[in-house]
């Protein structure tokens, strides 16, 4: 049992002896998640100056919640929340041993997001087990390419799970592309952790170097930061290539610093299993109200067992559905859908609703595009404008990019033909060019909002 003093509780988070959840029955995982629910929520009501503020807006006594089903009756947190950190935080600056810094929704000033020995713990744990679903062992040496400075959650917790599996990680961060394909020869990788668009830049160095990532012996990319499904769960263009690159197997895994839990796909990789021992996963419309399985919202999870900044119902953004079948890996809890998009790049077209990454993500990959972006305005009538820069053969038409989203998206926007410097140009210029943005959102009063591709990089 892992356990953190806070204000003289002695509090636990969920470990390792939950770990069996991931195959109990519907009844088990229910009388199990609405004992850390409770405790979590006693807890945090208990200590977090925010939420006992929240609270007392809104009219909530903790006292009143009995069971899981309560959780509706509880208010949303958001991102823009976070702001002013310390009022969530429920420990003292003595028991806080790790700072991340998560961008901001607006400023400049990033989120602070505040983590005690039991936090990080709770993250090992957390990854642990989501590598293990994979298939990964402690046989297996594991590349990260994450970055493990500047304050991000993603990389860290990925080396804590990695070690925790006791598997042989190489930690190469955020090196070069050259240095990443250097220490997957030597060290013998078998398996990487990082965004797909990087993956695949590292195949290609190897291939323009005259050298076959498919031999390099890695069985395991572990995608980050980037979906690599549709909704319809077929593997996009650049994840198919990716495997056809590595000769390996690609899995999907959905995470963020605020809800610090990944959802992770097993080997029968079709949608990441739910955690109920490190959260409250659910699905609301736009109204905040709960929709049934199978049927698309936002996100909005509640962590269990953090102690240093605990969070309740907090809103993700992020739009996907859960899947309640069985699953043929054997365990029973629920999968969460690949994230289709984020709620505030949602696009209106003709009657049909669909997101910018949605659009690029049937075309990268394929070999007639080689980069490209996607422009929202929105039309004196209301409704939204998109039109896509695509850096693409001219004198091959835009027909086939016709065909190809009509068939994966059944949405055709604007078609304009850009040079492929002016693509690169508008794509990387953020972040000395190693982030990649491909959605621009210029409708009215949206400027600010623009699809971050590389979240965890
Ligand atoms: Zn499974």
């Amino acid at each position: 049992m892992n356990e953190v003093a806070a204000h003289g509780i002695r509090f636990e988070f969920p470990g390792q002896e939950y770990a069996a959840l991931q195959y109990a029955g519907a009844d088990e995982i229910r009388e199990a998640q609405t004992r850390l629910f409770l405790r979590h929520l006693h807890y945090t009501a208990g200590n977090s100056i925010f939420y006992q503020r929240l609270f007392k807006d809104k009219g909530v006594d903790a006292n009143n919640i009995r069971t899981l089903s309560d959780i509706v009756g509880l208010p949303l947190t958001e991102k823009k929340h976070l702001g002013n950190s310390n009022s969530f935080l429920c420990v003292g600056n003595s028991e806080i041993v790790d700072i991340n810094l998560t961008s901001a929704t607006t400023g400049s000033v990033p989120t602070v997001l505040s983590l005690t020995s039991g936090d990080l713990a709770r993250l090992a744990y957390n990854e642990e087990i989501a590598f293990a679903m994979t298939g990964i062992t402690k046989q297996d040496t594991l590349l990260i390419c994450a970055a493990l400075d500047k304050c991000f959650m993603a990389g860290i917790a990925y080396f804590l799970g990695g070690v925790k599996l006791k598997s042989r990680v190489i930690r190469s961060g955020s090196g070069s592309v050259s240095s990443q394909w250097e220490l997957i020869k030597l060290l013998g990788a078998s398996a990487i952790v990082g965004v797909p668009s990087l993956m695949y830049k590292i195949g290609q160095y190897a291939l323009n170097k005259g050298e076959d990532p498919a031999k390099a012996g890695v069985k395991r990319l572990i995608a980050i930061g980037e979906p690599t499904k549709d909704a319809g769960m077929k593997l996009l263009p650049l994840a198919q290539e990716l495997e056809n690159m590595w000769n390996a197997w690609i899995f999907s895994t959905y995470a963020s610093s605020e809800i610090a839990t990944t959802f992770c796909e097993c080997t029968a990789r079709c949608g990441g299993h739910l955690r109920p021992e490190l959260n409250i996963t659910e699905i609301l419309d736009d109204a905040g109200k709960p929709v049934p399985d199978g049927v698309y919202g936002e996100v909005v999870v509640t962590p269990l067992g953090v102690t240093g900044m605990p969070l309740i119902r907090f809103k993700t953004g992020d739009i996907s559905c859960l899947i309640d079948e069985k699953c043929t890996c054997g365990r029973t809890t629920k999968r969460i859908a690949p994230i289709i998009g984020r709620k505030n790049q949602m696009l209106k077209y003709k009657g049909t609703t669909v997101f910018p990454n949605a659009i690029i993500g049937c075309l990268e990959g394929d070999q007639r595009f080689y980069n490209g972006y996607i422009e929202a305005y929105m039309n004196q009538d209301g409704t939204d404008r998109i039109v896509l820069n695509a850096a693409i053969d001219a004198t091959k038409g835009t027909e086939w990019i016709k065909d190809v989203l009509r068939a994966k998206v059944r949405v055709v926007p604007e078609i304009r033909i850009v040079d492929r410097d002016v693509a690169d140009n508008k794509v990387y210029q953020f972040e000395k060019k190693r982030k990649r943005i491909t959605f621009f959102d210029l409708r009215q009063n949206r400027v600010e909002f623009c699809q971050d591709n590389a979240k965890n990089e």
